[in-house]
Parts: structure tokens; C-alpha cells; sequence
């Protein structure tokens, strides 16, 4: 037991492997006492608190989230599917439960320096996605596009991707709007498993 003032504090289990929701009173394996407090395991979140993710300038080599991705496996880069020049990737920073960008693995900023044979997978990548979500979770609609430059509203506007953001009909509501919070029934991992397992082996 470790203490913070007079307040003792039960050590904390090992942290799980992804987003968990523990209910109150849960025992868990491991040291500690269960209590009437929930648990939301978000370790994943830890490198982000900590700076990874946020490229420290605008080069490849820079901490590029959209470089480093695709040199870890699957599961810890959140890929959906690995194609020869692009690949489909979950968005850790979901609009939407099943958010999905497509990125190049070449580190540009502009889709007009694409090459056409990237431009082709692009677009072919695009409508995998768009097919594995529709076999998946069945949206009412999709909201596609690119945001070129910072000032359009590009994170990592020296990475060039696209957003495939799957919409259901009243999936807007008061909580995005005037609580600036998004709901999100689904884990990012457990969305990636299922869209990676519906990937469609031929382009559409
Ligand atoms: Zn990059």
C-alpha cells in the first residue's frame, strides 16, 4: 500500500491490454482491493499523454504518427489492412465509432503528389474501407475527405490522409455539440479487428 497523505492507496493492477470497463466492486486478478469505484483502462492513451504521436517537426523522421504506425504490428499500430503503397488505419482520435484514415505510407502532405499508382490505391483502399463498414456496422451514410494544411484543419498536416468516418442517422446529438464529448459505444481496438477481418480481398 502506498500513501498520499493520510490517504492510503491500493496499488494498481497490471495495466489490460486495451480500453476495459470494470464495474464497481469487480475483483481483479492481482494485488489491491476492490472498491465502489469503476475503471476505465485506457493505457493505450498513456503514450499519448506522454508525447508520442505528436511530431516534433514537420519531416518523416520527426516522430510522424503516420510513419511510425506501419512499422509496428497490426494490433499495436492499429492498422485495419497493409496495402503496397497505402494502408488503412484506425483513428485513435475517433469522430465516430469506426473512424478509419487511409495514409500512404510516403511521408507527403499533398494529395497532388501522389503518384498514380498511389492515387489508385488510394481510391481502391477508400472503398475497402467504405465496403468492410458497411459489412461490419452497417452505417447510414459516410463523411470522406482530406484536410490539406493546418489552417483546413489538418492534426498531422504533413502526412497526407484520408478520413472515412462512418455516419448513422441521429449519431449528432447534444453531447458532441454542447458537451464536447463524443460517445463512443466501441473500442478502437475491438473496431479494427472487426474491420480487418471483413477487409475485402479485391478492390470493388
Ligand atoms: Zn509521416
Amino acid at each position: 500500500m502506498d500513501s498520499i497523505g493520510n490517504v492510503t492507496v491500493p496499488p494498481s493492477p497490471e495495466p489490460r491490454p486495451d480500453d476495459t470497463v470494470v464495474p464497481p466492486d469487480t475483483v481483479l486478478p492481482g494485488a489491491g482491493v476492490p472498491d465502489s469505484f469503476g475503471r476505465l483502462w485506457t493505457p493505450h492513451r498513456l503514450a499519448y499523454i506522454q508525447g508520442a504521436g505528436k511530431p516534433t517537426g514537420p519531416g518523416a523522421h520527426e516522430g510522424c504518427p503516420f510513419c511510425v504506425a506501419p512499422t509496428l504490428t497490426d494490433e499495436e499500430g492499429l492498422i485495419v489492412a497493409r496495402g503496397e503503397l497505402v494502408y488503412a488505419v484506425m483513428n485513435l482520435y475517433p469522430y465516430n465509432s469506426g473512424h478509419v484514415l487511409i495514409c500512404p505510407y510516403r511521408h507527403l502532405a499533398d494529395y497532388t503528389d501522389l503518384t498514380a499508382a498511389e492515387t489508385a490505391e488510394f481510391s481502391d483502399y477508400t472503398k475497402r474501407t467504405i465496403a468492410a463498414l458497411r459489412a461490419v456496422s452497417g452505417p447510414h451514410g459516410f463523411n470522406l475527405g482530406m484536410n490539406l494544411g493546418s489552417v483546413a484543419g489538418a492534426g498531422i498536416a504533413a502526412h497526407l490522409h484520408q478520413h472515412v468516418v462512418p455516419r448513422w442517422g441521429g449519431d449528432t446529438n447534444f453531447m458532441p455539440v454542447v458537451g464536447r464529448t463524443r460517445v463512443l459505444p466501441q473500442l478502437v481496438a475491438d473496431a479494427r479487428k472487426l474491420l480487418a477481418d471483413a477487409w475485402p480481398s479485391q478492390p470493388s
